[in-house]
């Protein structure tokens, strides 16, 4: 088989699997016992903190572990929206935002809260100046993405930031595609929130963080014990932690050899799949973008039909739309970047990783031209336009 969706999920790293095997049936004990065994583990819990929080560099007393980038988005908008409802109502977030921040803040508007959605170029970039416009004196949060997972465009944080700091406005950033992919400071970016996600990092599913900087007081989402300083409850789930603070290790030690050989691999995908396919549209910006993320549009083509035949010949791909969740609208990012609906549904997401090899590359490039090809000859609007 050849996986080519790592911004779906990732396989988990078996150096991350095998430190967490053992607090499944030999380390199995709750850490918030008194006794040895839990105690032991109370310790490992604070040793993956510590790794999580140098990838990123926080400190370790910034990161709260929570079940994923879903739930670590939810807190921190929902979180920032209960404790200063009596400040503001409004929140600034953009058009091309993943699904945990989108349907947050739709859930938030029906609770009264106004959401601004900020438009982007058509590489995907959020355009500032509409953000200093969009601000006002009941403004609470901003929201907005390191790195989109569909197109791989990176926005321009740091500078975003600044603007919030500049306003007294919170910033939260969702960099679940950047986290353990490129090197990350949250003093850097000058965000107040960041949510990352374990298993878009060779990590296990189902784990994840939100770092929360000193002294940013947001309400619990999750309500129970009293576990992560009494801001997030629920029982430890000590293998993922573990497995968690394992994959950030490794991604800070391997992130930089990894970018090279994933970087070589999407460029020469990319270069073929231009010079053997016509009609071809490669989105997000040609130069800020994920290393690993080639998203484009085969014209006059649906995108789910090439994928279809990818899958036939074990080659794992995603239209990066929401056609496969059962809608029939095409990604509501290619959309905001001005692509029109018709292209849009043609579009193809290759997001690569550290296992892929040359010989994958050659073979998509071998296939898809093929399946292209066969699909454009039954396509009326392909004949149409000959
Ligand atoms: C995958 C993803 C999420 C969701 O993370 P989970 O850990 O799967 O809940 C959020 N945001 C982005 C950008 C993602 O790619």
């Amino acid at each position: 088989m050849i996986y080519m969706d790592y911004n779906a999920t990732t396989p988990t790293d078996p150096r991350v699997l095998e430190v967490m095997s053992k607090y499944f049936y030999e380390k199995f004990g709750n850490p918030s016992s008194i006794y040895e065994i839990a105690r032991e583990n109370r310790k490992e819990i604070e040793r993956a903190r510590e790794k999580v929080a140098e990838l990123i560099e926080a400190d370790s007393d910034e990161i709260f572990f929570t079940s994923g980038g879903t739930e670590s988005d939810n807190w921190a908008i929902i979180g920032t929206s209960f404790a200063l409802k009596n400040k503001g109502n409004h929140i600034i977030t953009s058009q091309i935002e993943h699904h945990a921040v989108l349907n947050t803040c739709k859930f938030l508007s029906k609770l009264g809260f106004e959401i601004t959605y900020v438009p982007v170029d058509k590489y995907g970039i959020v355009d500032i100046d509409f953000i200093k416009k969009a601000i006002k004196r009941e403004t609470i949060l901003i929201t907005i993405m390191h790195a989109n997972n569909e197109i791989g465009t990176i926005e321009p944080i740091e500078e975003i930031s600044k603007i919030a700091k500049e306003n007294n406005i919170l910033f939260h950033t969702d960099c679940v595609q950047t986290v353990g992919k490129i090197p990350i400071s949250v003093k850097k970016l000058g965000v107040d929130m960041l949510s990352l996600s374990g298993h878009k990092f060779y990590g296990p599913k189902g784990i994840g963080a939100l770092y929360l900087k000193k002294g940013v007081k947001i309400e619990t989402l999750i309500h129970g014990g009293e576990q992560e300083r009494g801001r997030r409850g629920g029982t430890y789930n000590v293998p993922g932690i573990v497995g968690l603070g394992k994959a950030a290790e490794i991604a800070k030690q391997e992130m930089f050899e990894e970018e090279k050989n994933i970087r070589y691999l999407r460029d020469k995908l990319e270069k073929g799949i231009v010079e053997k396919i016509p009609e071809i549209m490669i989105n997000g910006h040609p130069e800020n973008r994920l290393y690993n993320t080639l998203n484009l549009c085969v014209k006059y083509v649906e995108g789910e039909s090439i994928l279809l035949h990818l899958d036939f010949e074990k080659i794992y791909a995603s239209s990066g739309s929401a056609c496969t969740s059962g809608s029939l609208e095409p990604s509501h990012v290619l959309l905001a970047c001005g692509i029109p609906h018709e292209i849009a549904h043609g579009s193809l997401r290759f997001s690569l990783g550290k296992y892929n090899k040359e010989e994958d590359v050659d073979k998509v490039l071998e296939i898809l031209p093929k399946i292209v090809e066969k699909l454009r000859k039954i396509s009326p609007f392909w004949r149409e336009k000959k």
